[in-house]
Parts: structure tokens; sequence; C-alpha cells
């Protein structure tokens, strides 16, 4: 008797053997993936005098259409859970170039960040106005939709073909590795592709089929997402960030007393994370901020073993954190130093993410480009991985340009060479970077966080540095 999956693989390999008969449409560019490296990419190219005419098909496995286009026009009243921080040369990016209008309204610029250390009382305080914007994904996703079907474009310079998955990529010549590749779409349509653009994030189908090899590593660590409402608009727009020893926890601002919440952790804490009531989050969330790591443990503890009340909780932190309170010189402090504490987490916005570093060795090989996570993976700590993948688009569109300016073939080496040539120092300085915060801050070794301390409260003090430290973070993208 043949088991479900054969059965399926049979299905699946009669289905190719058949394409083999069916014959291929040209186009110039295939993208997979409508992430946000695949929507921009296409949004650019189409509104990019020189590249417009180069005819475009763009797949994704999800439902584009059905629940991420009608975001724009009618967005919930509640803040969604994959919020990201932009910075202005991604934003710009995507107004100047690829045409977008994005929803402003849904927008929370933000002045800064405010980064403590939860071992020490080390600070690092950079202040930048509009240093980047808090914005949901679907904000940016529906927006560029919106902006392609507003182009109303014909079949044969553009095609978006969501709810369909690649199942197969070959070259038309399995001899020749600089033939045109052949794309077998799960309906059985097949497309025979002079640029093929993998935008299809970390487990890329195209850059498994490129050969191409990307190195790293997961942390071991997850981020837990959350959306909350505050007790008060915050008096100073800015991010917080503390590194606790398991991991970092971000408060960002959104729109009135919005807030969004990534919370780097361990696998186990964050199962328990995500399985304690949304009021003992928001207790702990709270907690966080401002109490010793051990005060940490102990809720930690009591609530894996189920020993403490969800009232008895919020009631020993209400009573510490005003014990810290009470210690600072100056009640002014509380809002200069903590975020506004948090009174409710919305409904099921909770929701974990696998943490992990991996870079493509390279973005390019004949007729193929990767961009955004299909060529690199980053902790969220720094908030660059979509900021990265735009500035990827930006370099591949204008390396495009100059290609078709100058007569070459866009799906060649020669002209696809300068976008990597571009992309990767920049990104792979960002994804060292990171990775070495994620080290120095994951441990509480006494020697480590007295050196970390000391050199964070020199930082803060020397402003050119600082400085400098600010504006690559809110420069990335470029
Ligand atoms: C907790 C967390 C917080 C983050 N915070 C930030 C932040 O503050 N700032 C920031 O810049 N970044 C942040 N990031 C990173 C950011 O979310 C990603 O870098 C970004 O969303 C990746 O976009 P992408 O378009 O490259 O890939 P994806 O969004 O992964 O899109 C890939 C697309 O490819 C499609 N696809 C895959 N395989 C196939 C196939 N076989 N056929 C058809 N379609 C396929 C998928 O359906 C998907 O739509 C964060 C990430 C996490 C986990």
């Amino acid at each position: 008797m043949l088991c479900r999956s054969s059965i399926v693989r049979k299905c699946i390999t009669r289905k190719l053997a058949s394409t083999a008969s069916i014959k291929p449409k040209l186009i110039d560019v295939l993208i997979v993936g409508g992430g946000p490296a695949g929507l921009t990419l296409a949004s650019t190219l189409k509104s990019t005098p020189t590249l417009q005419s180069l005819s475009t098909v763009l797949v994704d496995a999800g439902d584009l259409m059905g629940k991420v286009a009608p975001f724009y026009d009618s967005p919930p009243e509640q803040f969604t859970n994959r919020v990201v921080s932009l910075t202005p040369p991604s934003k710009d990016f995507l107004e100047t170039r690829a045409g977008v209008r994005l929803l402003e309204e849904r927008i929370q610029p933000y002045d800064g960040m405010h980064v403590t250390d939860g071992c020490s009382n080390a600070t690092l305080d950079m202040e930048k106005d509009s240093m980047a914007f808090m914005v949901e994904i679907l904000n940016i996703q529906s927006s560029l939709l919106k902006r392609l079907d507003q182009m109303q474009l014909p079949t044969s310079s553009f095609q978006l073909l969501d709810n369909t998955k690649v199942a197969n990529i070959e070259y038309s010549n399995p001899n020749d590795p600089h033939s045109w590749p052949l794309v077998t779409l799960e309906n059985g349509e097949v497309y025979k592709t002079r640029l093929l653009v993998g935008a299809d994030g970390f487990n890329s189908p195209v850059r498994k089929f490129s050969k191409i090899e990307s190195r790293g590593w997961f942390y071991n660590r997850f981020g837990v997402v959350a959306t909350m409402k505050l007790e008060y608009p915050p008096f100073k727009l800015r991010g917080w960030q503390r590194f606790l020893p398991t991991g970092p926890i971000a408060h960002l601002p959104l729109p009135d007393n919005n807030a969004t919440l990534v919370w780097s952790t361990t696998e186990p804490l964050s199962r328990l994370l995500r399985e304690i009531t949304p009021e003992q989050f928001a207790g702990l969330v709270n907690a966080a901020f401002v109490l010793e790591d051990a005060d940490m443990r102990y809720y930690y503890d009591q609530l894996e073993k189920n020993n403490i009340s969800t009232e008895k909780l919020l009631e020993d932190i209400q009573f510490r954190t005003e014990q810290v309170y009470d210690s600072l010189e100056s009640e002014d402090l509380i809002d200069e130093i903590y975020p506004p504490r948090v009174t409710e987490i919305l409904g099921p916005s909770r929701a974990r993410f696998p943490l992990k570093m991996f870079h493509a060795d390279t973005y390019c090989s004949d007729r193929i480009a990767l961009v955004g996570d299909a060529a690199h993976t980053t902790h969220p700590l720094a908030g660059q991985g979509l900021n990265m993948g735009q500035g990827d688009v930006e370099a591949l569109v204008k390396a495009l340009e100059t290609a078709s300016k100058r007569g070459l073939d866009v799906g060649s080496m020669l002209s696809l060479q300068p976008f990597w040539a571009e992309r990767y120092p920049i990104n792979n300085m960002l994804l060292g970077m990171t990775d070495k915060l994620h080290k120095i801050y994951g441990t509480d070794f006494g020697p480590v966080v007295a050196l970390r301390s000391l050199g964070v409260n020199a930082l803060n003090n020397i402003s050119p540095i600082k400085n400098l430290i600010t504006n690559l973070l809110s420069d990335s993208g470029k």
C-alpha cells in the first residue's frame, strides 16, 4: 500500500515530467518571494524608466491578495505584531524609488535609543531626530501591492502569482550553467527567465538551486514579539533596550499609547513567555526594565512551577519596582530612564521566532541574484534585517540600470557583480557587529560585565563615537 507522502511525491514527479513538454514562457525577470524585499524590487523595477520594460513575474507561496493587500484600505484598529524599525534611507527608498505611500498614521518615528545593561548600571543614550520609524511589515507589503495595482501594468509587463509555490528550478540546458533557468510552478506553469531573483527568505529555494553556500548558526534563542498598550503615551519618543543575560528585551514606540516588544531569550523561557497569561506577561515586561536579574529568575522559577498567582506576582513586581523608583534622586528620573509601564498585551499578539545569523558566500551567480533574508539573516537586536534587504534591492536596481544603459544582458555576471560587491561588505560588517553584541551581552560573567560596562560608559561620554554608532544604525539600507 502506498503511503500519502509517496503518492504526493509520485504526483509531483508526474507533473514535473509532464512539464518537460510544456512550452516555457520567456520573461526577463522572475522574482521568487513577495516579502518586503521581493515586492520592493518589483515595484522599483516597474517605477524605473530604464528597467520598466523588463517583463517581470513575482511568485509567492502566500495569499498576498487575500490576506496582505486588504490591510491598506481597511487596516485593523489594533497594531499587528510584526513591526520593524525602518531606517530613514529605507523609508526614503520605498517612497521615492518604489513609489509607495505608506500608511503614515500607523508609523511612529522615534528620536533615539536608551540602552541599558541588566547586570550593571552601564547606559548608552543615543539621540537623533527621527533615528528610525516603527512600521508594521503589513503596512510595507500592502503599500507595495497597492502601488503595483495602481500602475495598472499589462500582464506582458508584470504579473503577480500568489498562492503559488515554486516546485522546481533547473537550467534550460543542464550542461550549461549560463543558460536561462527554467522555473516550474506548482500550478504546472513553466517560466524561462533571463534573471532569477531569490527574495524567498531564509530557506530560499533559489539559493539552494544556485548552490551558493550560506554559513552561520542558530543562536538557540527565540524572539518573542507582542503588541502592548501603555499607561500613557511616552514622554520621550525613543526605543528602550535592556540586555538581560538571557538576551535583550526591546520596547519600541507605536502611535499614541501603543508599543511593540521583541524579547530575545532562551528556548524554555520563550515558551514560558508564550504560555503565561497576558497580565503575567505585561508584569514581567515591566519588571524586566527595572529589576535585577535575580528578581527575574525568581519570577520565571515561580511561574514555571505554577507556584505564584497572577495577583501575587503583580503585587510583588509593583512593590519591588516602587522600591527602585524610591531610591532615585528625583521622581522625574522615572520617565527618563524607564519606559512607560505596560498595562495590556493585545489579543493573540504574542509569537516567537527562532533567531539566527547566516550569510551567503555571494549574492549572485550567472542569471541569479539573492536579496533580503535569502542572502542574510541576523539577530533582531540592532533592527537591521529588513533594512539590509532594502539596501540590497537598491544596489541591485542600480546595477541593472547601469547594465541596461550599456546594453548588457541583465542576467550576466558582468551586470550583477557590482551589486554584490557593493552590498556584501556592509552587510558583513552589520552581521558581525550584531553577532558580537549578542555574544558580549549573552553572559553575566563578572569580568566580562565589568569590561563591557566600562566600554559602554566611556562610549556614552565620547560624543563623536556615539554619534558614529547612532548614524551607522540609522543610515543602514543606504
Ligand atoms: C523578531 C524579529 C524582529 C525583527 N525586527 C526587525 C527590525 O526591527 N528591523 C529590521 O530591519 N528587520 C527586522 N527583522 C527582520 C525582518 O523581519 C526580515 O529581515 C524581513 O522580513 C525579511 O524580508 P524578505 O522579504 O527578505 O523575506 P521574507 O519576508 O521571509 O519573504 C520571503 C517570501 O518568499 C516566499 N517563498 C519562500 N519560498 C517560496 C517558494 N518555494 N515559492 C514561492 N514563494 C516562496 C514566502 O512565502 C515569503 O513571502 C526582525 C525579524 C524578527 C524575527
